[in-house]
């Protein structure tokens, strides 16, 4: 038997776990048993510390640094009841992974052979990892390797369970020695406090003036595969790129479209649970689960967080996804694209921003806040208009360039989809007369010139790179292994440097004039930017002509995409509102960009090694045995013929592998590279149909998606 027929028989052992009798779980108890949360912190801290911690979370005042020594303190002890020997300051890197250095709270105490534990405030506060193999784009250089993390009190710390260990950490930002930002989670807060004050602002233009803290809101959808652990072990192209370098499509695919929301497979099910119950455990609202379009394809989802918060878990929930796997004997793949010709896979970002109770994004129950309402719509269609490009930008890895504009990802055009009845209403405002819907019940806005609102606008497209969904909007551009700092941090800076414009516009106005004023900015707003609504089918050839027409920018590959970060006009953008600075946004292009370069060159690389040490031998072992054929008495014009098929694709194999070869090792032109791989794949899939089945070294497609 050849190694995937022993991989196969391995699985068809496996025993699923199963039970009739399920044990009770009470959700709410185990939640967050794990995090020094509220519950924790009133339970350990002294009550003055505790109450100056709570209002730093909550309303977002600087840290009263007084209170570390405290803060420290219980920390330790409620880690330590729970089994933790060690802490780690938690932050992500520009890797676009989250990073970890473990410290005991080993203390020798001086006498031989005796200890203490300590965790000082100090500890908790600054930390000091060697940062020099960290990437930043030239920021730092290695002499001055030092870097420090900075507690971010805003995001609670946890215990996270690895193997038998459990390990404090403590979520941190990530600066060097001169203060210049090397991690996604800084930007990310400034952004969050820039939007904040601005919505505050534009409120107020409105006479909302109130202490009420503003928040902005993420809820990410995760898609991800599950193929099972032996098969995966005999294919080196996903273990070092993460996606299948070689492959033809199996000839049941997702054509039958009968895997979306399926019945869940026991062993999956199983998986899915283990994993709720470790992300629950650690504070991580895991709401839904199920089965995503393309065979063994998933998607978990979060009920939504304050948005620092929301990223953190959604990198412990990448974390957690692939550690529970490996302890089914299953394999989880976070790429965008880990099979040709099936769906990729996204991360649907569901954004939005409230000042208190209220969400923006909340069509509300009368004419003041359908006014409101009306007006942030509008500045989210000029940012997004203004800043497609960078919008796009935040969504360019290697991953992605295989997902966005294939036949079932958002185009690489940006574009907004409102549904009907908003476009309708958008449109009415544009020229700034009419007053009704022709959809549905409407409710009366009293704003004399503003048209009526539809009580419920809930239309849905799954083509949009950018969809209003109710009361939020959902970004699909991102993709899935992607960190959702990014998007994030593009999206609350354009949207803030528009309700900047938009109230510094209503703030000049005298109050008499404020609705005709506000009716006059909006109607110019739409007419500027319409542009990039689009409700149509984004899947389409022809929504890349129209797109063109409009003039909106279609950035295929990531070295284009990334280019708008080195534009002056962005950069001028990000400084004033202090999210980066001139370096930092530079360093982010070298570092984005030399991060798709090399993954590049891995793949490239790898694709030449796997076809010359496992698919010419396997396309040379068939050739061999079909020439003893050959040779018999009873050589035939068929024998002939197999013979030659198999000797022809032997050399195109070969030769598509020497022509790759030849660009590869100039690793000049990147794009050239990426065609050549796409040739040779081409041939070597063209080989897997013909070469004997129990000859081919790796996993099929068929088997990788289907048996698990
Ligand atoms: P879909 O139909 O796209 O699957 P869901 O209704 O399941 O949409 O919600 C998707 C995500 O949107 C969930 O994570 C949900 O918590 C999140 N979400 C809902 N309201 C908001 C909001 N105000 N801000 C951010 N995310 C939100
Ligand atoms: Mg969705």
């Amino acid at each position: 038997m050849n190694s995937r027929k022993l991989a196969i028989a391995k699985i068809a052992e496996r025993k699923v776990e199963y039970s009739d009798n399920t044990p009770q779980y009470e959700i709410d108890k185990e939640y967050g048993k794990d995090v020094f949360g509220i519950r924790a912190m009133e339970q350990y801290l002294p009550r003055p510390a505790y109450k100056k911690l709570v209002e730093t979370i909550n309303a977002g005042t600087p840290i009263d640094s007084s209170i570390a020594n405290d803060v420290a303190h219980a920390m330790k002890k409620w880690a330590m009841e729970r089994g933790v020997t060690h802490y780690t300051h938690w932050f992500l890197p520009l890797n676009g992974l989250s990073a970890e250095k473990h410290d005991s709270f080993l203390d020798p105490s001086g006498e031989i052979g005796n200890a203490i534990t300590r965790f000082s405030g100090k500890n908790l506060i600054v930390g000091e990892p060697d940062a020099s193999s960290f990437p930043s784009g030239g920021l730092r250089s290695t002499f001055e390797a030092r870097g420090y993390t900075a507690w971010d009190p805003t995001s609670p710390a946890f215990i996270k369970r690895t193997g038998k260990v459990a390990t404090l950490c403590i979520p941190t930002a990530f600066c060097s020695y001169t203060g210049v930002v090397l991690d996604k989670k800084t930007p990310l807060l400034r952004s969050m406090q820039v939007l904040g004050q601005q919505a505050k602002r534009l409120l107020k233009c409105f006479g909302e003036d109130s202490d009420a803290k503003p928040s902005v809101t993420l809820g990410a959808e995760q898609e991800y595969f599950l193929i099972d652990k032996a098969l995966y072990m005999l294919r080196p192209d996903l273990m070092q790129t993460g996606r299948t370098l070689f492959g033809a499509p199996p000839q049941k695919h997702q054509q039958l479209e009968d895997h979306y929301f399926g019945a869940i497979k026991p062993r999956i099910l199983n998986f899915m649970s283990e994993v709720e119950k470790e992300l629950w455990r650690m504070g991580i609202p895991a709401k839904t689960r199920h089965n995503e379009v393309a065979p063994a394809q998933f998607e978990i989802a979060p009920v939504f967080e304050e948005l620092n918060v929301a990223v953190d878990h959604n990198m412990v929930t990448m974390e957690t996804l692939q550690k529970i796997a490996d302890r089914n004997d299953l394999v989880c793949l976070l790429h965008e694209k880990p099979f040709e010709g099936v769906n990729g896979s996204g991360k649907h970002n569901n954004w939005s921003i409230s000042v208190g109770e209220k969400n923006l994004l909340n069509p509300g129950n009368n004419p003041h806040e359908n006014a409101i309402f009306l007006t942030v719509l509008c500045a989210i269609i000029k940012a997004v208009d203004e800043h497609a490009d960078l919008l796009r930008s935040s969504t360019a890895n290697a991953g992605n360039d295989h997902r966005l504009g294939a036949n079932e990802a958002p185009p690489a055009i940006i574009s907004i989809f409102l549904g009907d009845q908003l476009t309708d209403i958008i449109e009415q405002l544009e020229k700034g007369e009419a007053k009704s819907s022709k959809h549905g019940s409407q409710i009366k806005v009293g704003v004399d010139t503003l048209p009526a609102l539809p009580a419920d606008v809930t239309d849905r497209n799954r083509t949009s790179p950018f969809a209003f969904t109710g009361n939020k909007f959902e970004f699909r551009a991102a993709g899935s292994s992607q960190s959702c700092a990014n998007p994030n941090i593009m999206l609350n800076t354009i949207v803030a440097e528009a309700f900047d414009e938009i109230s510094t516009y209503l703030e000049s106005l005298p109050k008499e004039e404020f609705q005709k004023g506000l009716q006059k900015k909006l109607s110019e707003i739409i007419k500027a930017h319409k542009r990039i609504i689009f409700n149509g089918d984004g899947y389409k050839e022809e929504w890349k002509e129209e797109a063109k027409r409009r003039g909106l920018p279609n950035l295929r590959t990531t070295p284009e995409a990334l280019k708008p970060l080195l534009d002056e006009k962005n950069i001028v953008m990000f400084e004033k509102y202090g999210v980066l600075n001139r370096v930092e946004m530079v360093s982010r292009y070298e570092v984005f960009i030399e991060e798709f370069t090399r993954k590049v060159l891995i793949e490239a690389g790898l694709s030449i090694n796997i076809s010359r040490t496992m698919i010419i031998p396997a396309i040379s072992a068939y050739l061999s045995k079909l020439s003893s054929a050959a040779n018999s008495p009873w050589k035939n014009a068929a024998t002939d013929e197999i013979g030659k098929c198999a000797a022809d694709s032997l050399s195109e194999v070969l030769n598509a592998t020497k022509s790759l070869e030849a660009e590869f090792e100039k690793k000049a032109d990147i794009e050239k590279i990426k065609e050549k791989m796409a040739h040779l794949r081409k041939c070597v899939d063209k080989a897997e149909g013909i070469v004997e089945d129990s000859l081919w070294p790796l996993p099929k497609y068929r088997e990788l998606l289907f048996i698990y």
